[in-house]
């Protein structure tokens, strides 16, 4: 799960403060081809489980050597992609080795006197970015969304493989994997779009969505939504970003008619340039944004698709 690179980078920035080295775990049957792209990202060691009851992700399978690991190798820091295998997962090593959990954090740091971890994430139903640390207990564990941090490759990094024991039996685990369905992609990646042109409720009305397309389509991206948008049935769920909806970072993320409410901000603010559409001069989205342009979206659209087409032509 590309995630797990994304924590890579980060764990890289985390470990170059701290001193440390950066470790992954990895679980599977025949997985051990990963470990050198797991290195590129930044990993010094591969910490590799293999099984051919890891084969399949299984709860207490996946669990108890996670455990195991966490319990031999003792690392200061542990993270895990909020993926739908690291929300499952996460919290129970937490519960094992007994420690806390902070689930879907948008930034990780370093305290620098205490050269602990600090952990944000937005709180009390978006309104705030708290930012937790865990003094007394190791390994400080955190999940993170995909998409919020960056994978960063780097060429020739070279690492260790550290071949971890598992004996594992069918009656220890309990559960049996009968039938995989996987659910049909519904068209739409948002996580991998270059160029995204948001959609906010200033836009009016579902007819009123059509030239947000055509820029769209002009620039060669997609379009996304608030949870207003999407609320409205302007745009499916699988289109709305922000915290209960996708983390996006694209090249260039153009907001048409955004406030830019802190729920919002929490999954488009890894973008590279951000530019807002929006006729209120105070609207918090300007706060954000790398270019503003303060207009009636209506108009500065068309006109936008227009120049786009011009300089084409040309
Ligand atoms: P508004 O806040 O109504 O903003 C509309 C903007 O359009 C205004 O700034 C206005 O000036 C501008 N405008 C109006 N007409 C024009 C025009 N003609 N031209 C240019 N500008 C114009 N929201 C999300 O987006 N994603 C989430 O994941 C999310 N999760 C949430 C989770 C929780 C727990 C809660 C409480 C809220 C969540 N929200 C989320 C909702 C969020 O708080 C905001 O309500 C929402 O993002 C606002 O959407 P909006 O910007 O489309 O609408």
């Amino acid at each position: 799960n590309r995630v797990s690179l994304e924590l890579l980078g980060k764990a890289r920035e985390l470990a170059g403060e701290l001193g440390q080295d950066v470790s992954a775990f990895l679980l599977g049957d025949q997985v051990s081809g990963l470990c050198d792209t797991i290195m590129a990202y930044g990993a010094d060691n591969v910490y590799l489980a293999e099984h051919k009851n890891l084969k399949e992700y299984r709860t207490i399978a996946y669990t108890d050597v996670v455990e195991k690991l966490v319990n031999e190798y003792k690392p200061n820091i542990l993270l895990m992609g909020a993926s739908q295998m690291g929300r499952d997962l996460a919290p129970r090593v937490s519960r094992r080795v007994g420690v806390g959990l902070t689930a879907d954090c948008t930034e990780l740091t370093v305290d620098p006197e205490e050269r602990i971890l600090l952990q944000t994430r937005p709180a009390f139903g978006g309104n705030v970015m708290a930012t937790i640390a865990n003094r007394y207990s190791r390994p400080q564990m955190a999940t993170v969304r995909p998409g919020v941090m960056e994978a960063l490759k780097r060429n020739g990094n070279k690492g260790k493989t550290i071949k971890h024991k598992v004996s594992l039996t069918e009656k220890e685990i309990g559960t049996k994997i009968l039938e995989l369905v996987r659910e049909k992609r519904k068209g739409v990646s948002l996580g991998e779009a270059k160029l995204i042109v948001a959609a906010g409720r200033g836009v009016g009305s579902q007819t009123e969505m059509k030239p947000l397309f055509s820029l769209a389509k002009v620039m060669g991206g997609e379009v996304a939504g608030t949870r207003i948008i999407v609320e409205e049935g302007w745009l499916p769920v699988e289109r709305q970003v922000g915290q209960t909806g996708q983390t996006v970072r694209p090249e260039i993320y153009i907001a048409c008619g955004v406030s830019g409410a802190i729920q919002h901000r929490a999954g488009m603010m890894g973008s590279r340039y951000i530019i807002a559409i929006n006729k209120d001069v105070r609207a918090p989205i300007f706060e954000v944004a790398d270019w503003g342009i303060v207009g009636d979206l209506h108009e500065v659209v068309p006109a936008f698709i227009k120049a786009l087409q011009d300089s084409t032509d040309k």
